[in-house]
């Protein structure tokens, strides 16, 4: 499993990959899982945590609520008792299991979506789970940690999160792609222009690494030269 440390001690461990990234930040009293995967990978998620020796798990964090990242928050909050953390505007889809539809931002993903997206979307609802902290628009995780912000980066949902690490690192759910070498933007956004504002907060922190829910981590050169080409246009 792939992990990033950080310069005060936090370690990032990327525990499921592939389908959907799954992060566990831990330092080495507290652990904060960041997103779940899908409903189907469940086994494989507890058998990695139990590698890790996880026993509890504070605080799960849900960038937002698409079933790829959310489908597991309910057994993950009965089995390590966690406080599940997501944003306001994504709490409706959370407590009735069910998707946001985006809109496709590319001329491949358009097409589809409108035509079987409604369907495809209720198909993958999942097990509804009640939050325990809501976020509006930042919050300050000092209550149980140093230096860990949530930041509300609208655009690939409207209540998209990210989860930014001692400045260092940040965990950012679909706001950006890890998956196309010529461009971090994601194939699905319910706001483009939001979505590349977005960028300009994660650009505003000192974060060196992006840590994208599908694909590879972005360094932050790969997400300036696609803020500077889309920003211009954007109003
Ligand atoms: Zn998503």
């Amino acid at each position: 499993m792939k992990q990033w440390i950080t310069k005060s001690g936090y370690k990032i461990t990327r525990v499921l990959s592939g389908r959907s990234n799954v992060f566990l930040l831990s330092d080495g009293v507290r652990n904060t899982l960041v997103d779940t995967s899908v409903s189907r990978l469940w086994n494989k998620l507890q058998k990695r945590l139990d590698n890790l020796g996880v026993q509890s798990i504070d605080y799960l964090i849900l960038t937002h609520a698409h079933f790829d990242h959310a489908a597991n928050a309910r057994r993950i909050k009965e089995k390590y008792h966690s406080k599940v953390v997501i944003h306001r505007d994504e709490v409706n889809y959370l407590t009735n299991g069910d998707n946001v539809l985006p809109g496709g931002t590319m001329f491949f993903t358009r097409p589809i979506l409108n035509i079987i997206g409604k369907r495809l979307f209720y198909f993958f609802r999942y097990e509804p789970c009640k939050p325990d902290l809501v976020v509006e628009t930042q919050y300050d995780c000092k209550e149980f940690e140093d230096n860990l912000f949530l930041i509300h980066t609208p655009g690939h949902t409207a209540g998209s999160m990210s989860f930014i690490v001692d400045d260092e690192i940040a965990i950012v759910g679909d706001t950006l792609f890890g998956v196309f070498k010529w461009s971090v933007f994601p194939p699905y956004a319910v706001d483009t222009k939001s979505m590349v504002k977005s960028w300009g907060k994660l650009l505003a922190t000192n974060c060196t690494v992006f840590l994208p829910s599908h694909g590879s981590s972005v360094n932050r050169d790969s997400v300036q030269k696609d803020y500077d080409k889309r920003i211009s246009t954007i109003k």
